[in-house]
């Protein structure tokens, strides 16, 4: 290609990289590795951006993190990719349920076709730089992508922030595949993971059950606790909970069990003020069980902090860059992937979008969609959202109706209509980026809302294990 100057030609830049993002989104798709394994799929993107020119700064304590940097100066613009499966979620890309391997791991969130969209944004905005170098028009600015591991265990980033790795960046741009094309102008959830682990006396259950203190009945008061708490808490908290092993019989007074639970909540600071509430229901089912409670965090990510001035402008790419178009055989896919939902959760969401009804929802959704329907759930992208101006966008990767961590979906992102929504996400983000670099009001705007709307100093929850093999 000729020299890059405009944003049609920097969208036209992405599309001739769609070869390579798809061979990339399928190869990834086809070797799936769950949150911590990552190791082939750090290695592609590495390989990647090395060979496109980027320079490759790793972290050996964190070994399947890295950043790809090129340019000089400021703005830094970091692109946020993922590439972790889900266990369990096997799947072939057919629309009906057939594991590729039974019980192992597939991409069931699409994270596959969500390190290719920032890949190929990254791409177009480093060929971009240096196609303008070259007409001899120095452009200051540095593009940046992340690869960040262990996003389903809401633990990468928070870890990759506490090590330092994001210092220097100003913006942050990133994508989630899903069902529709909209900007995520919310603030999903704070969200904090915490083992509570009990010990007790071990007895026999009929023998000698005076001698015993057990520590499953701390477990079943502690979520009796939690239960009552539950009521009196802030609106939008959220605080569910699973046991953790080990399993024991009835005859046995336990004098080990634990529960591991997860507390969300709007923001931070009443996730925080939830938790050490939960705590104090913790040790009060020790008092009464006469058994010791032991606390471990497991991490915790931020919310994703508001900033309505950087979801106009993403907003504004998504509609110059253009929504996809499908082929009657891709419809007809997502159409029979359709068939295997509940019809009425269907017709729910079609009549709540007003688009999917052939299979792919078509156009971007209004800008103020999220404005009335707020995200419950969490994403470590909300600790990014507290270091630097934050913005995602959900583009549609899978047929109308799908959820994630799903089969369907998992399906969805091996095809062609999961590589459509990378290709498109990797577009507007990399018009963003182009109105970023070109416009210091703008960046004026959507900095100054990060100060008045981020308040509270960031600061990274994490576990003793990982600070303790940071420190090492
Ligand atoms: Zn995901």
């Amino acid at each position: 290609m000729t020299g890059i100057s405009t944003k049609e030609e920097l969208f036209e830049t992405v599309r001739q990289l769609e070869k390579i993002g798809g061979e990339l989104a399928q190869v990834v798709w086809n070797d799936p590795e769950i949150s911590g394994e990552e190791v082939r799929a750090s290695g592609r993107f590495r390989e990647l951006f090395r060979e496109e020119g980027f320079a490759i700064v790793d972290e050996p304590r964190m070994p399947n993190a890295f950043y790809a940097e090129y340019g000089h100066g400021h703005p830094v613009i970091a692109f946020a990719g993922e590439y972790d499966a889900l266990p369990g979620l096997s799947q072939k890309a057919a629309a009906h349920k057939e594991p590729v391997e039974e019980g192992g791991p597939g991409h069931g969130c699409g994270h596959n076709l969500l390190g290719t969209g920032c890949a190929l944004a990254a791409i177009a905005v480093k060929r971009y730089l240096q196609s303008a170098a070259e007409a001899g028009e120095e452009i200051s600015g540095t593009v940046r992508f992340y690869g960040c591991p262990e996003e389903e265990a809401l633990a990468g980033k928070t870890g990759m922030a506490y090590l330092g790795m994001f210092e220097g960046c100003d913006f942050c741009l990133t994508w989630h595949p899903m069902t529709a094309n909209r900007v995520l102008d919310t603030q999903c959830l704070a969200c904090a993971r915490v083992e509570y682990h009990f010990s007790g006396v071990s007895a026999h259950a009929a023998f000698g059950p005076e001698r015993g203190r057990s520590a499953w009945d701390a477990v079943e008061l502690m979520n009796v606790g939690a239960n009552y708490l539950r009521e009196h808490v802030p609106d939008r908290t959220r605080i569910h909970y699973a046991p953790l092993p080990p399993l024991f019989v009835p005859n046995v007074v336990p004098d080990r069990a634990g529960v591991t639970y997860m507390v969300r909540a709007a923001d931070m600071p009443t996730m925080r003020s939830v938790k050490e509430r939960l705590d104090k229901v913790a040790r009060g089912a020790a008092m009464m069980t006469e058994t010791e409670a032991e606390i471990r965090l497991i991490g915790g990510t931020c919310e994703v902090a508001r900033n309505s001035a950087f979801a106009d402008l993403y907003y504004r790419n998504m509609l110059e860059a253009g929504a996809p178009e499908y082929t009657e055989e891709e419809l007809a896919f997502a159409r029979e992937v359709q068939a295997t939902l509940d019809p009425e959760l269907l017709a729910n969401e079609i009549r709540a979008y007003g688009t999917g009804g052939e299979g792919m929802a078509a156009g971007v959704e209004p800008r103020n969609h999220w404005m009335k329907v707020p995200v419950n759930s969490g994403s470590d992208a909300g600790d990014l959202s507290y270091i630097m101006p934050t913005m995602s966008a959900e583009f549609a990767a899978w047929a109308m109706g799908c959820s994630p961590h799903t089969w369907q979906a998992c399906a969805c992102s091996g095809t062609t209509l999961g590589e459509k929504g990378a290709f498109y996400a990797g577009r507007a983000m990399a018009g963003t980026a182009y109105d970023l670099l070109h416009d210091p009001e703008a960046r004026e705007r959507i900095t100054e809302e990060f100060h008045a709307n981020v308040t509270v100093p960031y600061e990274p929850m994490l576990s003793e294990d990982f600070l303790k093999r940071a420190a090492e």
